[in-house]
């Protein structure tokens, strides 16, 4: 790891103000003390994680709308899947933005939220059961998208990288209304169907 000591005090001399004050004073690095920050690393890690766990997503996605039954759900699932491919191309324009070569990194958490998808559509019956499944999957899924792009947001804000921000802020609000969309087909029709039918 770098001194950041050093960093911050020809950073200082720069610009009349520390990197430990808040971040929106701050700008986007140029003269490469935010660059060399622990934080700057932290954000690049990330970023490389979602870019390769939005792509599993993508890949393993098209499976999980051909298990399910209900319509809407299919229509939903379809929709964000679409968001995604957006989504992916957002990423890139981040990683353009910094001026890193785009890359990915082996998400763990994405890898073992799809393995559960996985046992779900081996292990639940075809209708309600499956689609009900299929929903709390997809909404862990969406949950760990939203914990991620909400860090990165605020990573870029704190690092004065403005336009990351406002591209993580739009595919924030996607996923947060995937999450609320499948929620409101859950409460509203696939769970009691499911509570109705016997096990058999
Ligand atoms: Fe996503
Ligand atoms: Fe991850
Ligand atoms: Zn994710
Ligand atoms: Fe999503």
């Amino acid at each position: 790891m770098k001194s950041t000591n050093s960093n911050n005090r020809s950073r200082e001399e720069n610009n009349g103000h520390t990197v430990t004050s808040a971040g929106s004073e701050h700008e986007a690095g140029n003269d490469g003390t935010l660059q060399s920050s622990q934080l700057m690393q932290l954000f690049l890690t990330e970023l490389k994680d979602i870019y390769w766990a939005e792509h599993a997503l993508a890949t393993a996605f098209p499976k999980m709308i051909e298990s399910v039954t209900s319509q809407e759900l299919v229509a939903v699932l379809t929709y964000h899947l679409t968001e995604t491919a957006a989504q992916i191309g957002r990423l890139e324009e981040v990683f353009k933005s910094i001026g890193k070569p785009v890359s990915g990194l082996k998400c763990a958490a994405m890898e073992g939220l799809l393995k559960e998808a996985e046992t779900i559509m081996e292990d639940c019956k075809k209708g309600a059961m499956l689609d009900a499944g299929i929903i709390v999957a997809a909404q862990k899924i969406e949950h760990y998208e939203i914990a991620s792009y909400g860090s990165l947001r605020q990573f870029a804000v704190t690092l004065g990288l403005d336009e990351a921000a406002s591209l993580f802020e739009i595919t924030l609000d996607e996923e947060k209304a995937a999450n609320d969309r499948l929620t409101s087909i859950a409460v509203e029709s696939v769970n009691p169907e499911a509570s109705e039918k016997e096990i058999i």
